[in-house]
């Protein structure tokens, strides 16, 4: 039986004092909860004062990027080891932002997912497709491709030291979730193109949903037999919205 998991994704949001209210309010609503498993990925500036507020709770903290170096002339960029110094457990990998906007291609996810892990971090590594990739019906192929980035470089054993993260393009900070037949069918798919190559690994592994959840959807999406949980991006700046959703994952 997989433990389901929910992260937020606080993307570049967040200020010290609003932090503090936000990191509280998460303590005090998942702080007495066992059956599940709780992260937020924050800003770098904030990792300290994540790391201080969330020590010694059932909420892990992580990163939402890191360099796939690991250390050298790399002005701006933050290497795996120093957000081991910060003991982040997770790091968000390949998001659809960091592709779309940063021009972030498979390879150099992939380089990605391989320095986190080689620093003891666990890469949740992001896929999904577009919506014209939906509607053109290449939704499949597009995240074979993604996961294979990972699959054929490092083989299904590097995936037990992972998460998978579906998150379709279009339902993402868009009001618009994937139902869940939807959602669980690529999930399903994700399983099955990792159990051709192990499927213990496959069995094992934690693939969250992403895109628009929020304590409306939460209860049904995580039903899904294959959905264990959610990254969760808007709804994880307002406590008792990400409250509701840990809450729907017990
Ligand atoms: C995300 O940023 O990963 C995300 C899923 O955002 P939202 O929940 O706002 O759609």
């Amino acid at each position: 039986m997989r433990r389901k998991l929910v992260v937020g994704n606080w993307k570049m949001y967040g200020r010290l004092a609003r932090n503090q209210t936000l990191l509280q309010g998460i303590l005090d609503g998942v702080g007495q909860l066992r059956n599940a498993d709780y992260a937020v990925c924050v800003p770098y500036p904030y990792l300290a004062q994540a790391q201080s507020m969330l020590q010694g709770s059932n909420v892990a903290w992580g990163a939402q990027n890191l360099s796939p170096h690991e250390e050298g002339a790399f002005t701006g960029a933050v290497a795996p080891g120093m957000l081991a110094d910060f003991a982040c457990r997770y790091v968000i990998i390949g998001h659809s932002e960091r592709r779309g906007l940063f021009h972030e291609s498979n390879e150099i996810a992939a380089a990605k997912f391989a320095a986190a892990q080689k620093a003891g971090l666990t890469p949740i590594f992001c896929v999904g497709e577009t919506l014209s990739e939906r509607e053109s019906g290449v939704t499949e192929q597009v995240v074979a491709i993604q996961l294979d980035a990972v699959l054929s470089r490092f083989g299904a054993a590097a995936l037990s030291r992972a998460v998978i993260a579906y998150e379709p393009v279009w339902a993402i900070g868009t009001g618009k979730t994937a139902s869940p037949e939807q959602a669980q069918a690529v999930h399903a798919f994700i399983r099955r193109r990792i159990a051709q190559q192990d499927s213990q690994v496959a069995q094992g592994l934690c693939i969250l949903y992403g895109g628009s959840v929020k304590p409306a959807n939460a209860v049904e999406l995580f039903a899904m037999p294959d959905i264990d949980g959610g990254l969760i991006g808007g709804a994880s700046l307002v406590a008792d919205e990400f409250v509701a959703i840990c809450r729907a994952a017990q």
